[in-house]
């Protein structure tokens, strides 16, 4: 016996059902492919046997067109290796999307292909054009205007998918084209709405995008852009939503990524403003040289700094105003160079030598602010305790937490004053009902230690997650309903108990977080001590083993483990007061608008405000938002970890057709008649099931339904339906028809 042989007995001796499959017979009914892409542990090949689970194989159209199908639903077997096997065989030709019903897949093809995105080609879709055009981002926008058009309904358009999976490109491409739809030539100097609203994007792309691993131009925040339409469908208006901007990375970054792109164009912009804001080699920043990565492939800073200059221009941020933001981002970085050491008492702190006090009296010139107050604002803090203050030192370990506080609350206000001003600049609509808004958000995150960004992150997904099921449902029942089949309750599932275990008010993770943090004496210790008794029952949620500070959650997308350690300190949003009134004093009218006096009642009570319960409400408001249109979904996938072009990796594929719910979807059409066929259709095909037929059918002259019902008759299937104008069959019942052909 060969060790192949000895395998294969092995196999059989495991109680569960094994197949064996002769691939030699050359007989179509044998073909076969193998679910998860075949890497089932229990599968191996000798000679031409192959011995897998049952499970695990599942059948293969014959008729496989070897281009491919741009409609998953046009697939006879509608399964996960049939899936997977039509995008990669469309992903080798250069067709990099495809629809499964109304939702587009679009793989990132990590090459340019600018014949895709050209004038001509928006042309061919503008109006749904004429004949069938290959699917698009453009053909989703055209889809989405013309219902809004005819409907008077509004549109959303949702777009999905992992760190580098093409959804900021997808985007730009939807923008494209509405802009194209609805642009009108402006009559005056001043720039269009179309033009400002286009050209917002690499003004937030230069603050809030940087290099990571998993990407080299990532969104570090979330956006959704509500695009306003007038009657004559021409855009009125626009407002840009932003949503958690990771305020982290201006102050912590580490190889193989970047800190925020604006950084490094500024050091690299023409000499008179890198001598004017006192820069030079980014090399020499701390915030900055954390990582050895400083140079984007393909990208020159310079022209980049002159870029976002022009598109600051375009959306109507003045000579003034980008003087001073530039000078604040330059601020930042000689802040982050002031060292610390200890200071003439204990526990005190002062700037560690003549360099960190040429970045102390530097960063103080370019906020145009007090360098003695800047210091004090670093190195001390104002307690007070029943009614009294006391100046309390700090050491050099908390002097720099300080720093990097001031540097990321100084950021992310900027980030948010960009942001106001684009939305001012482009102006509001009031008068409009007709919107179109385009979501670009963080697809679900599951890494090796993941914090409250994932965890806010992930608890957007599940929310999303929730709209995409109830949607897809509904669009089935829509068709059940328009083809007048009978049809009964379909379960899917639902993740409302996992929404309820983070966001349930009061008992929800997000309402135990705030509690901790506004009590003194919590830790991640006793929080998480809190969630374990909470939650020991819920069966979404669960304590690994060994650990005392981690939890894990079972999202529908699978389980993440959290690390509570910066929880509380994550969550809690507030500006420390000495950095507050130390900004608020510039001499700059920018920087003193930046950080506008706290209103009276909260700076007497409780200085925290909750992120968790802010980005819960402003989650929630997007949903409401979304609720009143009409969605159209685009689920991107990443297809393959290296960036490259040409490599299509079938696991990594898969498991995010999984987490994008692209397979739900299909679940759940699975679940009631996911394969239907035309009647016509369906009588060609099957024709030789009732061969009394035959000739009429080659004639071409039949009626096509009392055919299909007499094939269907005559095959035996139960549970089928007939609808106006196509078949409808259970799953696996268009596969036994096969067979069926096959043995007559
Ligand atoms: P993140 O969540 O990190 O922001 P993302 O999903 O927005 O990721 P993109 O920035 O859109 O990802 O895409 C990543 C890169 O992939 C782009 O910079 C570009 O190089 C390439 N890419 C994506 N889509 C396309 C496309 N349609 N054509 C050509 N290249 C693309
Ligand atoms: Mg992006």
């Amino acid at each position: 016996m060969s060790i192949f042989d000895s395998y294969v007995m092995a196999l059989l001796t495991v109680p569960v059902a094994f197949l064996r499959l002769f691939l030699s017979s050359g007989d179509p009914r044998n073909e076969m492919q193998l679910g998860d892409s075949g890497l089932s542990a229990r599968i191996t090949k000798c000679y031409n046997l192959i011995v897998a689970k049952s499970s695990n194989v599942h059948p293969k159209d014959p008729e496989f067109p070897s281009c491919g199908v741009d409609d998953m639903t046009k697939l006879t077997y509608l399964h996960e290796p049939g899936v997977l096997q039509n995008l990669k065989c469309r992903y080798d030709l250069n067709e990099i999307y495809t629809y499964t019903g109304n939702i587009l897949i679009a793989v990132n093809p990590f090459r340019r292909l600018p014949h895709l995105y050209s004038n001509e080609m928006m042309e061919q879709y503008k109006g749904g054009g004429s004949g069938e055009l290959s699917p698009h981002p453009f053909a989703v926008a055209d889809s989405s205007y013309r219902s809004m058009m005819n409907e008077k309904i509004s549109q959303s358009i949702l777009v999905s998918g992992e760190s580098g999976a093409g959804k900021t490109e997808s985007t730009k491409s939807l923008m494209c084209y509405l802009a194209y739809m609805g642009g009108k030539a402006s009559k005056t100097e001043e720039r269009s709405v179309e033009q400002k609203v286009l050209e917002s994007n690499p003004v937030l792309e230069a603050f809030g995008n940087a290099k990571t691993v998993r990407n080299n131009n990532s969104s570090r925040f979330g956006k959704f852009v509500e695009i306003q339409f007038d009657q004559k469908g021409q855009i009125s208006g626009a407002a840009i939503r932003t949503y958690l901007l990771e305020r982290s990375r201006v102050c912590q970054v580490s190889d193989p990524e970047r800190n925020y792109h604006c950084f490094y164009m500024l050091c690299g912009a023409p000499s008179e403003d890198v001598e004017k804001y006192k820069l030079g080699n980014p090399r020499t920043f701390h915030y900055l040289n954390q990582s050895n990565y400083f140079e984007l492939d393909g990208v020159d800073e310079f022209k980049e700094y002159l870029a976002t200059k022009s598109a600051m221009d375009v959306v109507g941020i003045n000579q003034a105003e980008q003087d001073a933001i530039f000078r604040v981002v330059a601020a930042i970085l000689h802040l982050g160079n002031i060292e610390f050491v200890q200071g003439e008492e204990s526990d005190s702190s002062e700037p560690k030598d003549d360099k960190s006090r040429f970045h102390l009296k530097t960063a103080a010139e370019l906020f145009k602010c007090n360098v003695k107050a800047l210091e004090d604002s670093l190195v001390k803090r104002v307690m007070v305790t029943r009614g009294e203050s006391i100046t309390k030192s700090l050491d050099p370990v908390t002097a720099a937490l300080s720093r990097d506080a001031l540097a990321k609350i100084v950021y992310s206000k900027l980030f948010d004053w960009l942001v106001d001003k684009i939305n001012v600049s482009i102006g509001q609509d009031p008068g409009s009902k007709m919107l179109i808004g385009v979501l670009d958000i963080y697809g679900f995150e599951s890494f090796k230690t993941n914090s409250f960004e994932q965890f806010c992150i992930n608890l957007t997904n599940e929310k999303l997650q929730q709209h995409f099921n109830q949607h897809v449902f509904k669009m089935e029942q829509e068709e059940y309903k328009k083809e007048e089949i009978d049809w009964s309750y379909i379960e899917f599932i639902d993740n409302q108990d996992i929404l309820d275990l983070i966001e349930k008010k009061p008992g929800g993770i997000i309402a135990l977080l705030d509690e901790a943090c506004m009590f003194p004496r919590s830790t991640n210790e006793t929080f998480a001590q809190k969630l374990y008794q909470t939650f020991k029952d819920h069966k979404r949620f669960s304590k690994p083993k060994l650990s005392r500070t981690d939890f894990t959650i079972y999202h529908y997308a699978g389980e993440v483990t959290y690390q509570t350690d910066l929880f509380l300190d994550k969550n809690k949003d507030y500006v420390v007061s000495e950095h507050q009134v130390l900004m608020h004093a510039s001499e700059c009218s920018f920087v003193s608008s930046l950080f506008p006096p706290p209103p009276e009642e909260t700076s007497k009570s409780s200085k925290f405000s909750s992120i968790g319960s802010a980005f819960k409400q402003q989650l929630q408001a997007l949903l409401e938002t979304l609720s009143a249109t009409q969605p159209h979904y685009i689920r991107c996938v990443k297809p393959n970890n290296a960036l490259k072009p040409a490599i299509f990796e079938n696991k990594n594929v898969l498991q995010q057709l999984r987490c994008g719910g692209v397979m739900e979807a299909i679940r759940i059409s699975c679940a009631g008649f996911p394969s239907r066929k035309p009647f016509r259709e369906f009588a060609v095909r099957f024709s030789i099931l009732a061969p009394e037929l035959l000739p009429k059918i080659k004639s071409g002259s039949f009626d096509e339904v009392s055919a299909s019902k007499k094939i269907l008759e005559k095959s035996k299937l139960k549970g089928y339906q007939i609808g106006k104008t196509k078949v409808f069959l259970r799953a696996g019942q268009m596969a036994e028809l096969d067979a069926l052909r096959v043995e007559v």
